[in-house]
């Protein structure tokens, strides 16, 4: 894999942001709303012991004092569109006016309202297809009009087998990183499991990962699998 450095930009974690505010400390927090995945990636961070540190919320209203709020998984792309605006309702609902909602996903689909978030963080894992690359494209489509505050961050883990093409203007930041290994949760950080979602055994959670691709985009001369 390569990134095309001819047009890529490689610049400092926009989303990491002056850990206080006003002489306090910022609040986020990292909702898993669902453990399922149709990736297997060999480094996911969904272990037993990661999911050990995460917090059950009893309700949404534990959003209510945080400063930023990140939608993760599993992979949250594949709830339902009904589903995920159910979950970012309830969001919106409790948060505060100030505070800013991401999205951390692995897989574009176009019903994703980015007009009601802050920021996506989209990563091209080892495990992504020629697919998921072709989709920095429709996302940076998706980009050109947004708010100018919108944070836009592309990852790259090292490992990926295909050349990913950006328009850098459109993104906030891109990288090209190793995983972490462990997935150490970042400080001021907290990991929390969204309302209805359960704690699962490793191979509750491999089972998970088994969910059938959808077919996603259908037109008259072909059904376009999304992953
Ligand atoms: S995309 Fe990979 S790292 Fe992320 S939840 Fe799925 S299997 Fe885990």
């Amino acid at each position: 894999m390569s990134v095309d450095n001819h047009r890529a930009t490689i610049s400092e974690d926009a989303l990491v942001l002056d850990a206080h505010i006003e002489g306090r400390t910022m609040k986020k927090a990292r909702v898993i709303v669902t453990l399922e995945c149709n990736r297997h990636c060999g480094y996911c961070c969904n272990t037993p012991a990661m999911l050990a540190q995460a917090t059950k919320m009893q309700s949404w209203d534990e959003l209510a004092d945080d400063d930023e709020i990140m939608i993760t998984g599993g992979e949250p792309s594949l709830l339902t569109p009904r589903e995920f605006y159910k979950i970012l309702g309830q969001i919106h609902r409790v948060r505060k006016p100030s505070a800013r909602v991401y999205l951390y996903t692995a897989l574009y689909v176009p019903w994703l309202p980015l007009e009601a978030l802050d920021g996506i963080q989209y990563t091209l894992h080892t495990t992504s297809s020629i697919i998921d690359v072709a989709a920095v494209k429709d996302l940076e489509n998706r980009f050109v009009g947004l708010s100018k505050d919108f944070s836009s961050r592309l990852r790259i883990v090292k490992g990926l087998q295909y050349q990913v093409h950006i328009t850098p203007p459109l993104w906030s930041s891109v990288k090209l990183q190793e995983w972490i290994p462990d997935c150490p949760l970042p400080r001021d950080e907290r990991l929390l499991l969204a309302p209805g979602v359960e704690k699962r055994t490793k191979s509750e959670v491999s089972g998970l990962r088994t969910r059938e691709c959808r077919v996603l985009i259908r037109t008259k001369s072909e059904n376009r699998r999304i992953c």
